[in-house]
């Protein structure tokens, strides 16, 4: 059966393809893909670690029955029977095979995927004895994973760096005949960094808003997503048909004919559509009344200069370090880790500047996942400079490697969140004793611009304050808009509120770009309204002429860029400032 389901549209474009239902419990399960000839050790591997368990059991309840007071382990003995006989349970083992057999799936994917399917059909039960035996499918199902993580499998191991990740894997794997597109309750941003060396079509989470940071990186990536889909991880089934539409923020489960047609021609518009944006790839970023206006890319890893430079970025805006810092089970990067970073990036972009924004972590974007902020507000607690000027020893590491990569190019280094002159004064007094700890070890290093993020309503009303101390400002709209509109964003439930065209976020939006042109001082937008091409005319009559964004963005707001006329935009841009309904005022 047909149906839809809708949600939050993160990023452009049309994907279709087979469901993938991952729980987020089980992100950490590897997935890729092996090939026909391999299918046989792969079930091999499967079955050995299944018997391991079963005699596992085994030697737990002949040791039970040595035990005085065998009553009182009746109850764990009759447990275990009951994982005995899951164990063995027909189903599991055959819908399992049919996945590394049919589909190729490495045996812990596969076994994730069946695992899914029968705990729908646990949950559907009537009677609650049978439908809490879910719980025990699930310990069942994490002692084969635990053996098996002892046992690698011997055909396609992921790499070091992605051990236990999402990474699907097409190398020597034969091409499936259709694309895949995952559906999960939630995933974290450090998942989404995994997720970025697979070759998911698109995906879909139940929670989230269009600015979590999830959705970012998903824009980072440019595949379509939806996020905010609510109940889609429990209504899609394994394996189901799913169309989804990234501009739209709707999926299609289990499409008619006449859909999938209609969806595929779009699919091949939208291809067709971004070719032709190539073209423009080498033109320079010069309005009609002849403003050069600076596009620069935001990046999550060095590798990602790469795509920026391709697109003809003219540097990075933004260089969120916070995931060099994630998922690491709290080791953090050293100094030499962290250098040879920011050193690949900058070498990366080939004499052009690179921001590195100091780490961001909290709120949204946990150093951890399995370790959730559980602070009532993450998002107005310990995160940003205020998380990093409470662990100096950390911050300091930070900062002597950003120097030291300057050594090697332009460097900017960008602070997050500040908005008290306290703040400023203890990052400048902590930078110059990183600086000085270099010299007194004789490391080379080089000169940094220092810059601020506008991103709190407190920060983007004292711009003189700023002004004084940083050589340039850099708003981040998502934080601002979420702090001046008291809107979670990354909760969907408010997330029809998060408004870019609040007249109030374009007040402090216009207020700061006006004061830093005043005094002669560089400022951009890094924030997802500067990738926004909707927004670009409204930004370059405000008066701004750096814009930074996820490099699959940059050649749309060129195309708008290439188009405009500032002299036209400014009155213009002015009045939908000052109207009530800027949205209604832009369409005049
Ligand atoms: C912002 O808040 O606009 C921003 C660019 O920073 P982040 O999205 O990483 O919080
Ligand atoms: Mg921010």
């Amino acid at each position: 059966m047909t149906f839809s389901v809708h949600g939050q549209a993160v990023s452009r474009g049309i994907a279709i393809g087979r469901a993938v239902l991952v729980a987020s419990s089980r992100m950490d399960v590897a997935h890729y893909f092996i090939t026909e000839d391999q299918v046989r050790s792969e079930i091999d591997r499967l079955r050995l670690a299944r018997n391991a368990v079963v005699e596992e059991i085994g030697r737990v309840q002949q040791g039970l029955q040595g035990l005085p007071g065998k009553d009182a382990h009746h109850e764990l003995t009759a447990l275990l029977d009951v994982h005995l006989m899951l164990l063995q349970d027909e189903q599991l083992q055959s819908g399992v095979k049919q996945w590394i057999t049919e589909r190729h799936y490495n045996a812990e994917w596969a076994l994730t995927s069946q695992l899914e399917v029968i705990a729908r059909q646990f949950d559907e039960m009537e009677d609650p004895y049978l439908r809490e035996r879910k719980a025990d499918l699930e310990q069942v199902v994490e002692r084969v994973l635990r053996q098996m993580r002892g046992v690698a499998s011997p055909v396609a191991a992921p790499l070091p760096s992605q051990a236990g990740g999402l990474r699907v894997d097409w190398e020597e794997a034969e091409a499936p005949e259709s694309q895949l597109v995952l559906i999960a309750h939630d995933l974290s941003p450090a998942d989404m960094l995994q997720f970025k060396q697979s070759v998911f079509a698109g995906f879909v989470t139940d929670v989230g808003g269009k600015t979590s940071h999830t959705a970012i990186v998903a824009r980072s990536m440019d595949i379509p997503a939806v996020v905010g889909a609510r109940t889609a991880s429990q209504l899609i089934q394994q394996d189901d048909w799913v169309i989804i539409d990234g501009d739209a923020g709707v999926l299609i489960v289990n499409p008619s004919p006449v859909l999938l047609t209609e969806y595929s021609y779009k699919q091949r518009q939208g291809e067709v559509e971004r070719e032709r944006l190539w073209r423009i790839k080498n033109t320079p970023a010069v309005t009609l009344d002849g403003e050069r206006v600076e596009l620069l890319a935001n990046i999550e890893q060095p590798e990602d200069a790469t795509p920026a430079l391709a697109v003809g970025a003219v540097g990075v805006g933004l260089f969120r370090t916070e995931f060099l810092f994630m998922g690491r089970n709290g080791q953090l990067p050293d100094e030499e880790e962290q250098y040879h970073a920011y050193r690949r990036a900058v070498e990366g972009m080939h004499g052009l500047p690179v921001t590195i924004r100091t780490v961001d972590v909290g709120a949204d974007k946990p150093l951890d996942h399995t370790r959730r902020d559980d602070h009532l507000n993450p998002a107005l607690g310990l995160r940003a400079i205020r998380w990093s000027l409470s662990e100096p020893a950390m911050f300091l590491t930070q900062l002597r490697a950003a120097l030291r990569a300057a050594g090697h190019g332009k460097v900017n280094l960008l602070i997050p969140m500040v908005a008290h002159l306290g703040e400023i004064r203890q990052v400048m007094q902590l930078l110059a004793q990183a600086r000085q700890q270099l010299d007194d070890r004789a490391a080379v290093h080089g000169p940094v611009r220092l810059g601020a993020m506008i991103e709190v309503p407190a920060s983007a009303m004292t711009v003189p304050m700023f002004l004084k101390y940083f050589d340039f400002l850099s708003i981040g709209t998502n934080d601002l808009i979420q702090y001046t509109l008291a809107i979670d964003r990354v909760d969907e439930a408010v997330s029809h509120l998060y408004d870019p065209l609040h007249p109030a976020v374009l007040k402090l939006v216009a207020n700061t770009i006006a004061e830093c042109r005043a005094q002669g001082k560089g400022v951009s937008v890094c924030g997802e309204m500067a990738g926004d091409p909707a927004l670009t005319r409204l930004l370059l009559g405000l008066g701004l002429r750096s814009f930074s964004m996820h490099p699959s963005q940059i050649l749309q707001v060129k195309q708008q860029i290439l188009r405009a006329d500032t002299r036209k935009l400014r009155a213009w841009a002015q009045a939908v400032v000052n109207s009530d309904e800027p949205a209604l005022a832009m369409a005049d």
